[in-house]
């Protein structure tokens, strides 16, 4: 959406493909309730983000006025055998120097930094891209839309595409189209993370709203309702440790969720029963060797890609690859902007 935004500011006639039925990618919201003001969910990707280069910073700070972002004050712990101590942000390497500490979070949920930035643009969310081909009149795309029953289209007349999606996937459809590309795509391997939603029907009383676990087959644990906008009542996000997820990539969803949920109430020591109990597996989760650059060009084809797998798996970083790309094509065009 960055690169999207930074090439539309510039004039240029831009299409996103998004195969779910929302935008936000792995910083999106699962909403349970849309009926309360503000809705209930849960952020069940992304928990929280930082903006410590200018060109990022800017941008959240606009998103803020128009009230789709928010600082949260939460209190994030370091938590290793029942120690709590206090966790400090530390700075992302994003080569430009730090001028904001604070844990930014879309209100009233995650996916809301996202949606902001797609206004104005073409989106096509439930077309899911499942080829690509380049030829005399440019780029035709073969895209699968909408939801059950699903039908295939082909979309052509693109003079350019950039694929911002992980490695993994973007490797399957740059295999036929550019081959030394998705060799490099295929070098990025990402973790999985189980993830696992609680809605409680009390207060717990925890003294922190989210802690960095180091003892257990947690790795993070959440006070989603602590976050700014947020609908009342108690409700927690459990991010399981990449190891723990790898060994129980295929376990059935409801197991995974009573699981996570028993090592999450052993954590913060609440005796409650679950009002809301739910799981979610990212398979592409978070590169574990990103290529450290903001974009990828290819050497034979109009086509780029940009995307946490090359800079850096975080919000902030992803967005600046995607923001870089899209002046970048913007200059190599010659376009003002
Ligand atoms: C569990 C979890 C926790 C995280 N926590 C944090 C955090 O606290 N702070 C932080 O800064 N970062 C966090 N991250 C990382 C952050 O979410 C990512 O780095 C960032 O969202 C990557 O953005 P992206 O645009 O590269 O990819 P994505 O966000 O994955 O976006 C790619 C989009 O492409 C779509 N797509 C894929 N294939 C196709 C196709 N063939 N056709 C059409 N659309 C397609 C997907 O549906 C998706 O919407 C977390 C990630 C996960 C999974």
């Amino acid at each position: 959406m960055a690169c999207a935004r930074a090439l539309a500011q510039a004039g240029v006639a831009v299409t996103v493909f998004e195969k779910s039925r929302g935008t936000g990618g792995r910083a999106p919201t699962r909403w349970v309730d849309r009926e309360t003001t503000p809705p209930v969910g849960f952020d069940h990707g992304t928990q929280y983000f930082t903006a410590q280069s200018y060109d990022f910073l800017a941008q959240v700070l606009a998103v803020e006025r128009a009230g789709a972002v928010a600082p949260w004050a939460g209190r994030v712990v370091n938590l290793s055998y029942g120690v709590i101590t206090e966790h400090e942000i530390t700075e992302h390497e994003t080569g430009e120097p730090a001028v904001a500490a604070s844990k930014w979070v879309g209100v009233p949920g995650m996916a809301s930094f996202c949606k902001h930035l797609a206004l104005g643009l073409d989106v096509q969310v439930q077309s899911r891209v499942l080829g690509l081909a380049h030829g005399p009149q440019g780029w035709a795309l073969d895209v699968q839309v909408g939801q059950a029953p699903l039908a295939e289209t082909s979309v052509a007349g693109f003079t350019h595409v950039v694929l911002a999606i992980p490695a993994e996937q973007a490797s399957v459809l740059l295999k036929h189209t550019d081959p030394e590309m998705a060799a490099t795509a295929a070098n990025v391997v990402s973790g999985i993370t189980w993830t696992a939603l609680v809605g409680l029907a009390k207060k717990t009383g925890t003294a922190f709203d989210a802690a960095f676990v180091a003892d257990s087959p947690l790795g993070w644990v959440a006070r989603d309702s602590s976050k700014p906008g947020r609908a009342p009542g108690e409700r927690w996000v459990v991010h399981a440790t990449a190891d723990w997820s790898k060994i129980h990539e295929n376990s059935p969803k409801d197991q995974v969720a009573q699981q996570l949920f028993d090592l999450f109430a052993n954590a913060i020591h609440t005796v409650q029963k679950p009002d809301f109990l739910s799981a979610h597996r990212w398979l592409y989760s978070l590169p574990r060797n990103p290529l450290g650059v903001d974009f990828l060009l290819s050497k034979s084809l109009p086509l780029s890609a940009c995307g946490d797998w090359l800079s850096a798996p975080n919000l902030e970083s992803a967005y600046l690859g995607g923001h870089r790309l899209g002046k970048h094509l913007v200059a190599q065009w010659c376009l003002p902007g």
